[in-house]
């Protein structure tokens, strides 16, 4: 990782989302560098001490937890936690009843759930844990082997991105200092695809970051039109990144896409690792389950819940996503033993994906997939079987280079 860009550029020009970011990325390290076994109690201790701040400062949990029988050091890794889930609903009706009583307004900052959904959502975040968003951020991007600083060209493709570009202090500190150059805004078609080929070519970014279908667009214009630089890394994030899009991607860049899971509620909080088996749930900011709701081809689809163990501010407890994943049964080559996806298949609201990962509009889980009939506990996540045996030390240095 730059150290100039995370110690010195980045706390000293964007202090709001960056100020301590150097202790951040090191305790992130450090957990990163524990046993499986240190892993899992300093996440168990981490998702009590969330339980018990908001036990104590939020009245909608208070309430929920006593209905519940459930005390918040009972909490443990090992089992799904004994409470109901939070629903978008919940977030809309129960509003200031979810927001912490231990922080003053200026110390919360509040934000809209994707533009993606018919009706957005507020929901408010504390501000250390913005900056712990962004750290962890950052470490998932190290897994890619993007660093604070690397040339990187943001393929969005949506016109709200216009206002950005246009605004001066973030050319300042994402053009000049970052080095992320956003491409001319606009609809995706053949005059924005050129413009934007012109650009990847002149600057030749080391990272390609973006959308998925953005990013298969701009993929499928340079395999016409013909491709002389090959960027570092490509990331997929925002959508649902379609087994069509990653062969495009690989096969045009010559380099596996990295597919990362974020959303703006929880944040970044799952991506690829160099081993491209699947994506991993970091258990340094998330405690996540996966509910069994339907089967496909692929095995059974899960829904994705998670609790934030980030935001205090206004703490998501047992959150129901809405998004969909099926579980791989082996673990990653790569020796951690975070939680992985196999596919992010995409959100059960939206009716539009299938199992083998394409996305179709209006299919509904009941129509290709038969509903689950008997009722299934959550999982934490499948026993993992081990595709080969790994070294502790292997293991260890693994760890230790993500
Ligand atoms: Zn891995």
């Amino acid at each position: 990782m730059g150290i100039l860009h995370t110690h010195f550029i980045l706390p000293l020009t964007e202090p709001e989302r960056h100020a301590g970011l150097p202790g951040r990325l090191r305790q992130i390290k450090k957990f990163e560098r524990m046993s499986e076994r240190q892993q899992r109690k300093v996440q168990q201790d981490r998702l009590r001490k969330l339980l018990e701040h908001a036990y104590t400062t939020v009245p909608f949990y208070r309430r929920q937890f006593d209905s519940a029988g459930f005390h918040p050091r009972e909490a443990r890794v090992d089992h799904p936690l004994p409470l109901p889930v939070l629903t978008r609903e919940d977030l809309r009706t129960a509003a200031t009843w979810l927001v912490s009583s231990a922080f003053p307004a200026e110390k919360l900052r509040v934000a809209l759930s994707g533009a993606t959904h018919r009706m957005p959502t507020r929901f408010h975040r504390d501000i250390e844990g913005v900056r712990d968003k962004v750290a962890l951020k950052m470490k998932l991007d190290e897994w890619a082997g993007f660093r604070a600083g690397d040339s990187a060209m943001m393929l969005w493709g949506a016109i709200s991105d216009a206002a950005r570009e246009f605004n001066w202090r973030w050319r300042v500190d994402e053009g000049v200092f970052m080095r992320q150059t956003p491409p001319p805004p606009g609809i995706v078609g053949i005059e924005v695809l050129e413009k934007w080929r012109w650009r990847y070519e002149k600057q030749r970014p080391k990272i390609l970051y973006g959308r998925a279908t953005v990013l298969a667009a701009f993929a499928g214009y340079l395999r016409e039109r013909g491709i002389t630089h090959r960027p570092n890394a490509v990331i997929s994030t925002a959508e649902v990144l379609s087994l069509q899009h990653r062969r495009l991607l690989a096969s045009v860049f010559k380099s596996a896409p990295f597919n990362y899971y974020g959303r703006r509620d929880v944040g970044m909080i799952a991506a690829e690792c160099s081993e491209h088996e699947g994506l991993h749930f970091h258990p340094w900011s998330s405690f996540v389950e996966f509910d069994p709701i339907a089967q496909s081809p692929d095995g059974p689809v899960y829904r994705v819940l998670v609790t934030d163990l980030l935001n205090y501010g206004q703490p998501f407890i047992r959150f129901d996503t809405g998004d969909c994943v099926t579980l791989t049964e082996q673990s990653c080559s790569c020796g951690r033993w975070f939680p992985l996806v196999g596919k992010i298949l995409g959100r059960l609201d939206q009716n539009s994906i299938v199992a083998n990962g394409a996305v179709v509009p209006n299919v509904t889980f009941n129509d290709p997939w038969n509903s689950m009939k008997t009722p299934v506990q959550p999982v934490l996540a499948l026993p993992a079987r081990r595709k080969r045996a790994v070294s502790r030390p292997a293991q260890k240095k693994r760890a230790m280079s993500a």
